[in-house]
């Protein structure tokens, strides 16, 4: 026992360290957006292209940093009643060129005819779609088609399936998918699942895959639908009693 607690307080050591650190790292990286943004303003052609990769650099930058804050210390976050469809349509349509490039369909089907509203922080479940996705296309390196799928079940919960046609996952990689820094790629984080996890968790939500090697892969998500009210609408704070028993 005594192992025990020794191994979660050196843990919620690295877990304080990684929060400050990552704190610290986001005023400096705030002033590099802001002068690659000033520097645009003379730039000539050969110096934007250039410009245009430190930004991308500087964004995938702040992501790391962001999922590292969430993972590492308990985070407050904004709740809103989200309309899941819409979310999902806006991500896809911001990941469709990466997609397009690389050879990927994105289908969407959507077998709901009303909207499905869950409560949740949009910037949050925008990322874990957008890391579901990703992960989806550095599946997939002979293009094929990604499936997202959303179904409401017996009106209560609202689940959503990202299907890919990539190379699939062994029985290790599915054991330890969701640890934090667990990755099988020369140049992953091993911190989208994690996040995805800890983010769907704080939904109340749930999460599973099914993967076959040189197959595919499906993750499941599943959200608890809000009743939608026009006057509860107005004050979703009071979260308990808006969901539907
Ligand atoms: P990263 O993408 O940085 O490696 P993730 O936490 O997003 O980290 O994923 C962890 C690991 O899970 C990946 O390295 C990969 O081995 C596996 N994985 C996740 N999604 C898929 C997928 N759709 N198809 C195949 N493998 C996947
Ligand atoms: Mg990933």
């Amino acid at each position: 026992l005594q192992h025990k607690v020794e191994h979660q307080q050196a843990l919620n050591v690295v877990g304080q360290m990684a929060a400050s650190i990552a704190h610290e790292i986001r005023n400096p990286l705030t002033s590099l957006k802001g002068f690659t943004e000033l520097l645009k303003l003379n730039a000539d052609e050969e110096s934007r292209m250039y410009l245009s990769v430190i930004d991308s650099e500087l964004q995938r930058m702040e992501q790391i940093l962001s999922e590292l804050l969430v993972l590492s210390k308990p985070t407050s976050m904004k709740v809103e009643l989200l309309d899941l469809d819409n979310i999902v349509k806006q991500v896809i349509e911001f990941m469709l060129p990466d997609a397009l490039m690389k050879n990927i369909m994105i289908q969407y089907i959507s077998s709901t005819n009303q909207a499905a509203y869950i409560g949740g922080n949009e910037n949050r479940l925008k990322q874990v779609f957008m890391n579901l996705i990703k992960n989806a296309m550095e599946s997939m390196n002979n293009g094929g088609t990604i499936t997202i799928e959303m179904n409401v079940i017996d009106c209560t919960m609202v689940e959503l399936m990202i299907k890919d046609e990539g190379n699939g996952m062994d029985s290790s990689t599915l054991q330890n998918l969701f640890q934090p820094f667990y990755t099988t790629k020369s140049t992953g984080t091993g911190l989208g699942l994690a996040f995805v996890k800890k983010v769907i968790e704080e939904h109340e939500g749930l999460i599973g895959v099914n993967s076959e090697l040189q197959k595919g892969t499906c993750f499941h998500l599943q959200f608890p639908i809000y009743t939608f009210n026009q006057m509860d609408a107005v004050d979703v704070s009071s979260k308990d009693s808006a969901y539907l028993v």
